[in-house]
């Protein structure tokens, strides 16, 4: 069986094609600069034990539509592409990013799922209208193949009402839904079960908090298994440092910018989303450059990753209390990946709530490849493992599971 995976944003579509049956990417790449004059499409062909066959197209990609048209054309290709006819996908797993309350697990879009999806675009303005746009276009090229949504703020949904209300008028949440949704679901979900797969234990039967460090980051703690607190919110900006945005800071502190820097809302909207986090500390949001930096001697680039680890050591902390035991710690996302010295540094005296990292297989991420691997000291109680995700494999796995035996026909 064969499923595509779609992940459109405004002026881009990123796709993976998987051969489910062996859980292999067959194709992936990604359409940009949709809308502009200098549009570009960068189409991998994945090739066994190889470094694959790459395809680049720069011209004008006018609109999305056209866009998934060209991305169709190339999985047909005969040198490049891996399928002979579109029928042969069988579903299309779209990545959404807010659900809301109505969705906490995936689901097959009809009318019904657009309309939920619409309704919650004030929640997601930036994501959902794009997430829509996607659908509808694969809708009209894959007129005979099952559509599925699935969300990023789902696995989230089994946080208690003390964790996701905000000490705020409680009638903001009765009719707008201001709540804690949290993000990066779908990595969080996919690494804890990896974890548990490599513990060989019921994901039931573990409590875990998952930190996932890419671009953006967030941490979720999981009480047997199922999310009971994570550090994202209403938005994607609360809580750890990441890129570009600044994580929580004091609320009041949007008022102080407007009344004394008399700074509007759109620039203060910028400045905490675009200009902050490692970007805002030390000029940029590559944190293989920051590192570069702080071993450059750069004191800000110095400081940019004390405040970043002390934010992630923070939590680790909160969410041990959350949790009251902990089975299990797991990195992840590009830098939970990669970058030893973050790792160390977050856990850096934490000995006493079992949680120890042993520096020799800390160091050892790099000769693992794609694998998952335990870093921490054998005489200590907290499982540490850097699990690698792969959110787009995740959306596949739920769809193809949704999907199940039913038939094209039947939606
Ligand atoms: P996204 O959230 O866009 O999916 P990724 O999960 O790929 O992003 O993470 C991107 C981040 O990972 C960047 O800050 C990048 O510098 C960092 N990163 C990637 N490789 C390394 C590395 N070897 N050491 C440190 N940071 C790394």
């Amino acid at each position: 069986m064969k499923i595509l995976v779609i992940n459109t944003g405004s002026s881009s579509i990123k796709y993976q094609l998987f051969d489910m049956d062996r859980q292999k990417a067959l194709s992936s790449g990604l359409a940009e600069k949709i809308g502009e004059s200098t549009g570009k499409l960068t189409h991998i062909k994945h090739v066994e034990k190889e470094t694959g066959l790459t395809k680049v197209i720069k011209e004008t990609i006018p609109d999305h539509r056209k866009g998934l048209l060209k991305i169709v054309n190339l999985l047909l290709d005969s040198k490049y592409g891996s399928i002979k006819e579109k029928s042969e996908i069988r579903a299309i797993g779209h990545r959404v990013v807010h659900g809301g309350e109505k969705f906490q697990a995936p689901a097959i879009i009809d009318r019904g799922v657009i309309t939920a999806i619409k309704k919650n675009i004030p929640l997601a303005p930036l994501h959902n209208p794009s997430n829509l746009t996607g659908i509808e276009v694969a809708k009209t090229i894959f007129p005979d193949s099952l559509q599925v949504a699935v969300f990023d703020t789902a696995f989230h949904q089994s946080i208690p009402p003390k964790a996701y209300l905000y000490a705020l008028p409680y009638e903001l949440y009765e009719k707008h839904k201001v709540r804690r949704y949290g993000f990066h679901g779908t990595s969080h979900g996919y690494v804890a079960q990896k974890a548990a797969d490599y513990l060989s234990k019921p994901l039931s039967e573990l409590n875990m908090i998952t930190i996932h460090l890419g671009n953006g980051a967030s941490m979720a703690a999981l009480k047997n298994g199922r999310c009971a607190d994570t550090t994202m919110g209403m938005t994607p900006l609360e809580g750890l440092v990441m890129g570009t945005r600044c994580g929580d800071i004091d609320p009041a502190l949007p008022f102080f910018l407007a009344n004394h820097l008399k700074m509007s809302l759109k620039e203060i909207d910028d400045l905490v989303n675009k200009d902050s986090g490692l970007k805002g500390i030390c000029g940029t949001n590559d944190m293989r450059e920051v590192i570069e930096k702080k071993n450059a001697g750069e004191p800000m680039a110095k400081t940019a990753l004390e405040i970043y680890c002390y934010r992630i050591k923070k939590y680790i902390g909160a969410y041990f209390a959350v949790l009251e035991s902990l089975d299990c710690l797991v990195f992840t996302g590009g830098i939970g990946e990669n970058a030893q010295d973050i790792r160390a540094l977050c856990c850096q005296g934490l000995t006493k709530l079992g949680i120890k990292i042993d520096i020799n297989k800390n160091k050892s991420r790099g000769d693992m490849g794609n694998k998952t691997i335990q870093i921490n000291s054998s005489d200590n109680e907290v499982n540490i493992l850097v699990v690698p995700t792969n959110e787009e494999l995740k959306i596949a796995l739920e769809t193809k599971e949704l999907i199940g035996s039913r038939s094209r026909l039947e939606t």
